[in-house]
């Protein structure tokens, strides 16, 4: 059965009702030049080198010409913006072009900033270089992380100029404007079955409910008050699978609303993410939400939860039961506690389990605020640690440490205990040190996508110069390799990149 498209065609901003999507027409761009294309996503999905250099690519992947035989649309979903039910969001700069199989795989294609929908509400439905640069880049590294995410295939010059408020100066100003081309089974957020439920469209809700599991989780078999609950289960799995993963690498995500929470519990629409320098557990990127900090880091695996909620409040008028929808959700604290200590163990190189071992982790942890601690550096520099040589640690991870100067003698003893601690741990291990740093070397990343980087490769991109977004992404295709050759990206972040955040507008 397919979803029901919204009757009317003119494309004016508008509540869109007994409907998941509106047919949409990609605005046409002034002068359209492609920036970078992802080699390992063409490959994906069936396309060559070749392709990606014909003008038919750089038109369909602009929104400049239409695929025979499709019918671009956007999506129609709401969300809880900030802990709040904002109504009606949509696709607003998103339109969804086509969708092709390959390898018995289904892919979507998607265009960001591509032009305005019914959905657009005050805003343009476009994009400038600098947030696209920003999706492009961490996508892609994301996914080369091993971390559950929506794709980039491409990121192109539209060659119009696009009016942005700069993030720094608060003055409006001309950027270029540009468009990323996103792939993902699925765009289906969370938002999508809480608006129809919002709307009490108990219908077309079933009907999205049926069509998402039969075409994303047939495994679950014909629709049912048990395949939904099932279903339900699988959503609250992989959110907490993908959290888990985020914690891991020290990313936050910044805008975990409703409508930004993918059916399928990939990362998507990146906007003011970043990445823990400085290992900070209440730091957020978003700062329009540094007052009450709901998307901090350590906030997180709470606010997947008290999505996964919102969602259940959704499914609840198919299932009619609340016991089993909310037995999902106890479990999900469990299963983040215990999903969250084995991550924990397997980055310090930890594959027994002591009881022990939670509070060795906690100390860690609190260590690693005592003064500014680089979390990528001090991780990836944690393999080389000597059992031998507890006492030797700390100058091993010096490098780790954004000022020397401040660690104190009594901050010096505390992480000597805790080395002393380790090392007596790590003997209870069967595993060589060899071995053990080649696994500790496969959770913990060389290389993240630090807010500098985007930013430096930004800078060059105003400029015309695609060289260092072609590095960036490069290096971050094996974000877990040693690739000596780059290891002037594994350096802590410099000064006059502190406090600066990225923007996703
Ligand atoms: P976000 O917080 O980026 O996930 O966006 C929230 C909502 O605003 C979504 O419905 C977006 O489609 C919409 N939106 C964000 N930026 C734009 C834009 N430039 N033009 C139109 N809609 C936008
Ligand atoms: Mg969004
Ligand atoms: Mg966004």
């Amino acid at each position: 059965k397919q979803l029901p498209a919204d009757p009317i065609l003119e494309n004016t901003r508008r509540q869109v009702t007994n409907a998941c999507f509106s047919y949409v027409t990609p605005k046409q761009t002034a002068n359209p030049e492609m920036v970078h294309v992802s080699h390992d996503m063409l490959q994906t999905l069936g396309l060559t080198k070749e392709d990606s250099t014909s003008k038919e690519f750089l038109n369909v992947f602009t929104g400049n010409s239409i695929l025979p035989n499709t019918k671009p649309y956007a999506m129609c979903y709401g969300g809880h913006q900030f802990g709040n039910w904002a109504g009606q969001l949509g696709d607003g700069r998103a339109i969804n072009l086509a969708e092709v199989e390959h390898n018995n795989k289904t892919w979507a294609l998607q265009l960001k900033g591509a032009g305005e929908t019914p959905y657009s509400r005050t805003a343009d439905g476009l994009a400038v270089l600098r947030s696209s640069v920003r999706e492009y880049l961490c996508s892609e590294a994301m996914y080369h992380l091993g971390i559950p995410t929506t794709r980039a295939l491409s990121l192109a010059l539209t060659g119009d100029q696009v009016l942005r408020d700069m993030l720094y100066n608060g003055n409006a100003a001309y950027e270029k404007g540009a468009v990323v081309s996103r792939v993902a089974p699925s765009f289906l957020r969370f938002g999508n079955f809480q608006l129809l439920a919002a709307r009490e469209d108990i219908t077309t809700l079933t009907t999205l409910v049926d069509y998402t599991i039969k075409n994303h989780f047939a495994h679950l078999g014909n629709p049912s008050k048990e395949t939904y609950i099932a279903f339900f289960k699988e959503v609250a799995e992989k959110t907490l699978e993908m959290i888990v993963h985020w914690q891991r690498v020290g990313f936050v995500h910044g805008v975990m609303n409703t409508d930004n929470m993918s059916i399928l519990g990939l990362t998507i629409d990146y906007g003011p993410y970043g990445w823990l320098e400085d290992y900070d557990v209440d730091w957020t990127p978003n700062t329009t939400d540094a007052e009450n900090r709901r998307y901090r880091y350590s906030n997180q695996p709470n606010v997947g939860l008290w999505n996964l909620f919102q969602l259940a409040n959704a499914l609840f008028p198919l299932v009619n039961e609340a016991a089993p929808l909310e037995a999902i959700l106890d479990t999900y604290k469990l299963e983040y506690d215990a999903s969250s200590l084995k991550m924990m163990r397997s980055k310090i190189g930890l594959y027994d389990e002591f009881d022990t071992d939670f509070t060795l982790i906690q100390e860690l942890e609190a260590n690693l605020q005592l003064v500014e601690t680089d979390m990528t550096i001090f991780y990836r520099t944690l393999a080389n640690f000597d059992v031998n040589a507890p006492n030797e640690a700390l100058k091993l991870l010096e490098d780790a440490f954004y000022n020397l100067d401040v660690l104190t003698n009594n901050i010096k003893s505390k992480w000597n205990k805790w080395f002393a601690a380790y090392a007596s741990r790590l003997k209870l291990e069967n595993t060589s040190a060899e071995k053990r740093k080649q696994q500790m070397n496969l959770v913990n990343p060389k290389y993240v996508l630090r807010n500098y980087m985007s930013q430096l490769a930004i800078d060059a991109a105003n400029n015309g110069d695609y060289t260092l977004i072609n590095e960036l992404y490069t290096i971050l295709k094996q974000p877990y390799s040693e690739q000596q050759k780059y290891n002037k990206w594994f350096t802590k972040r410099p000064e006059w990149a502190k406090h600066k955040v990225g923007c996703s507008m």
